[in-house]
């Protein structure tokens, strides 16, 4: 037999294959040691095959040892690599990195864990094994006698790894073993407080002390020297959400049931769930859930980064409790090995993650929930090679149920719903009784200009955050994430610098001074003056989150500002601490980017700003618009949760522009009816697909040359197949590296000729060999 293994490596000139000749057991999945070059490295095997080609034979080597005795990675995820290699024109690394476990593929231990003992001689047998070596450090036969046992139930394996995590340790206090009742005497009152606390509490850490008492070190001190308490170290295990999980029973509504009934019973692969902020989506998620863990079946639930939120995990956990692995980016190593394991090792059957979760390796799995499935962070871009919700209803193609739940879908997604591609199930109410949609005002900015009003805050704004702070209640400002936009605006009348063919806005380049359009790569010279108005205000448009801090603090000098963005909250735990404070109260005015904008539920917060409601408008993308009635609809709805009146004032250059009408009403239909028009008109998807190919080098020329060479192999290579392929776009220099691009739009029943059309074309261009250039492909 022949095996043919993958080992990681980063190097793209040999991410391939290689074959061994195997003469154990093995099978797909497994890990094995092989002689790469001088070294023995570790490598997977991912397929096995009788036949190969005489001719080469004398050049194969044996593998060395198998590591495994059941694979690793089951059948179904190696398939989910090799289609994402195929699909994504990825290498073999790329395509497996997310499927592999974290960390270190040779550290990976299996040992044994005896479940019940045997009798008689098998009894002796085990007695005579250590069974707490690693599975790797066994003989033969000792492993067929381990194999037997497992096959019979006595004992199983887990997996464990070499990683080295070292222990949380935390100061401990607890009373004195030698404690005599004497030393009592003379102590202070203080003393004598934080005594009787301790005694009192048995096992406290010495951080609770202080913190419960509001007394320093030295009281401590003294009572440990006169050995009336003792300190000691405390491991704590690591586990990334705290435990304290209200559980809440909640009676369905008639659509939170309809809807769940539909998705059970519908033969469709994908269920969209469309329902509005607050329809009960999660609930009906976690009822689905349930349904699927109670017949043994595995649930997986993504959400967006920003989305999972300690509400989020808590309403999980609350439900099923230790069943849930939660998995985020924020994890150390250790602790997403933690929660990878307890998957491997089937002690949990939910999964509450970000979007790498999608690969866990459950063995029964059947539904995979996509919370806010519009969300940008699960389609494919520079670091994601692959989009999210297309890999996961690949994988539960045949197997099993994707849900896809949004008060926004995409316009794709609900593009197929429509043409019931998926089944479509709408919640068009707000659950909870009492609970109101918040009141919308659009303010048009260019009124405050002609009104001498230059501050980024217009009159109508500035009095609701007056009255809100009056009352006590809390105001959130949203700003869009891409605070500097490169599109040019002007400012007395809104309007935007578009691409003649392509009505998307044109992006300022500093260095050549013109203006250029990132779609089909023309350019114009920058204007002087508005070409709509005449106006001189004309400009680059943006503010930036500080900004805004700083005039809120101006003009309110007593409010209370909290500033969430990515410069403020690249800590671990800062997000969780962000959340406490505003949930405490201890915050009048947060400001922030789209991290204000998920799963925040709280009842006190009674006005969203949206103070530049253009900047994601005019970004140059075909999405641009879809984004920000999303990113509008979903701020809107952090106002008014609960029974206080909420109200949301948006600010704007472009009233009259048909999304931000849309947003305001937050219509989600008549936004869609809108763009799907538009979309066809222009020819974007989903009426097409969408992809870029970009060249990148040092050297300008060969940049160039490439891009020429690249261009002329596709018309040998791809034929029959209708393109539309855009000019050539010289992208700007950055850290010196220079990059052209260029962009095919196909009709979607024709991306799979044209995928293997462009293998055709990398293999023959050679351009894989050229170290000097780098290519990638970006599929939008
Ligand atoms: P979504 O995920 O669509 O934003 P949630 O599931 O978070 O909605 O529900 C919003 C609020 O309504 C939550 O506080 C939830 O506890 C409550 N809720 C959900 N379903 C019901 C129901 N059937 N009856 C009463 N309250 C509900
Ligand atoms: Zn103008
Ligand atoms: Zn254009």
């Amino acid at each position: 037999m022949f095996a043919d293994i993958f080992i990681e490596n980063n190097f793209q000139k040999i991410d391939k294959l290689y074959t061994y000749i195997v003469k154990d057991d093995v099978k797909p999945g497994m890990r094995v040691l092989v002689n790469f070059g001088n070294s023995y490295r570790v490598g997977i095997v991912l397929s096995l095959h009788a036949n190969y080609s005489e001719k080469y034979l004398d050049k194969l080597k044996e593998i060395h040892s198998v590591l495994d005795d059941e694979p690793i990675i089951s059948r179904d995820l190696i398939e989910l690599g090799l289609w994402m290699k195929d699909r994504y024109l990825i290498g073999y690394s790329k395509a497996f990195s997310p499927i592999l476990p974290p960390g270190n593929l040779q550290k990976i231990k299996k040992k044994i864990i005896v479940e019940k003992y045997p009798h008689g001689k098998d009894l002796e047998k085990l007695n005579s094994i250590d069974i707490n070596k690693y599975f790797e450090d066994l003989s033969e036969t000792e492993k067929k006698f381990i194999k037997k046992l497992r096959a019979k139930g006595f004992i199983k394996y887990i997996y464990d790894s070499l990683v080295m995590v070292k222990p949380k340790l935390v100061n401990y206090l607890k009373v004195s073993e030698n404690f005599a009742p004497k030393n009592l005497e003379g102590i202070s009152e203080k003393q004598a407080q934080v005594f009787n606390f301790v005694k009192e509490k048995k096992d406290i850490s010495r951080v609770d002390v202080m913190a419960s008492l509001g007394i320093s070190y030295s009281p401590i001190k003294t009572l440990i020297k006169k050995d009336l308490i003792c300190e000691y170290k405390k491991e704590i295990k690591r586990e990334p959400v705290e435990k304290n999980f209200a559980t809440q029973k909640i009676s369905l509504n008639e659509e939170q049931q309809k809807a769940i009934k539909s998705i059970i019973e519908t033969d469709k692969v994908v269920s969209l769930l469309h329902g509005l902020t607050g329809s009960g989506k999660t609930e009906v998620y976690l009822n689905l859930a349930s349904k699927v863990i109670e017949k043994g079946g595995e649930v997986i639930v993504l959400v967006p980064e920003i989305g999972l939120t300690p509400q989020m995990i808590d309403r999980f956990k609350g439900r099923f409790g230790d069943k849930v692995a939660v998995i985020h980016s924020k994890l150390s190593q250790g602790e997403r090995y933690d929660e990878y394991r307890k998957v491997l090792n089937g002690e949990v059957n939910i999964v509450v993650g970000v979007r790498s979760a999608v690969f866990v390796p459950f063995k029964n799995l059947k539904m995979i929930i996509i919370d806010e499935s519009h969300d940008s962070s699960y389609e494919f871009h520079d670091n994601l090679k692959y989009d999210t919700i297309e890999v996961a209803i690949n994988r539960m193609k045949h197997r099993g149920k994707v849900v896809l739940g949004s008060a926004t879908p995409s316009i794709e997604t609900y593009f197929y719903a429509k043409k019931n591609f998926y089944n479509l199930c709408e919640l068009k109410n707000r659950a909870k009784k009492g609970a109101y949609l918040p009141e919308t005002k659009v303010v048009d900015m260019r009124d405050e200009l002609i009104m001498g009003n230059i501050s980024i805050f217009s009159r109508e704004l500035k009095k609701a955050m007056e009255e809100k702070l009056k009352k006590k209640e809390q105001i959130i400002l949203f700003l869009n994430r891409r605070g500097f936009s490169n599109f040019i605006s002007c400012r007395s009348c809104g309007e935007v610098i578009k691409c003649d063919d392509c009505d998307i806005s044109m992006t300022y380049h500093k260095t050549k001074n013109r203006l250029i359009c990132h779609y089909c790569g023309s350019t114009k010279p920058l204007p002087k003056v508005c070409p709509s108005c005449g106006s001189k205000f004309i400009k680059q448009f943006g503010v930036g989150t500080q900004k805004v801090e700083e005039e809120v603090k101006k003009l309110f000098p007593e409010a209370r500002v909290l500033r969430m963005d990515r410069d403020t909250t690249t800590k671990k735990d800062s997000f969780d601490k962000f959340y406490e404070i505003v949930k405490n109260r201890k915050a009048d005015v947060i400001i922030g980017t789209q991290m204000v904008s998920k799963g925040f539920d709280f009842e006190n917060v009674t006005l969203v700003g949206i103070v530049a409601a253009d900047m994601s408008l005019y970004v140059s993308d075909y999405k641009a618009k879809e984004r920000t009635f999303q990113l509008i609809t979903q701020v809107s709805g952090r106002a008014g949760r609960a029974s206080k009146k909420g109200e949301v004032i948006i600010q704007t250059y472009s009233p009259d522009s048909e999304i931000i009408k849309y947003s305001a009403t937050g219509d989600y239909v008549d936004f869609y009816d809108y763009e799907i028009e538009e979309r066809k008109l222009f020819l974007y998807p989903p009426y097409t697909k969408l992809i870029e190919i970009e060249f990148s080098s040092y050297d300008e020329k060969l940049t160039q040359i490439w891009a020429e060479r690249f261009l002329h192999q596709m018309s040998t290579d791809i034929k029959n197949v209708e393109l539309m392929v855009t000019k050539f776009i010289k992208m700007p220099k950055i850290k010196n590296i220079n990059r052209t691009k260029f962009s095919i739009k196909v009709k979607p029943k024709n991306l799979v000729l044209l995928i293997d059309g462009l293998k055709r074309v990398i293999n023959n261009s050679k351009i894989e060999e050229d170290n000097k250039i780098f290519l990638n492909i970006d599929f939008r």
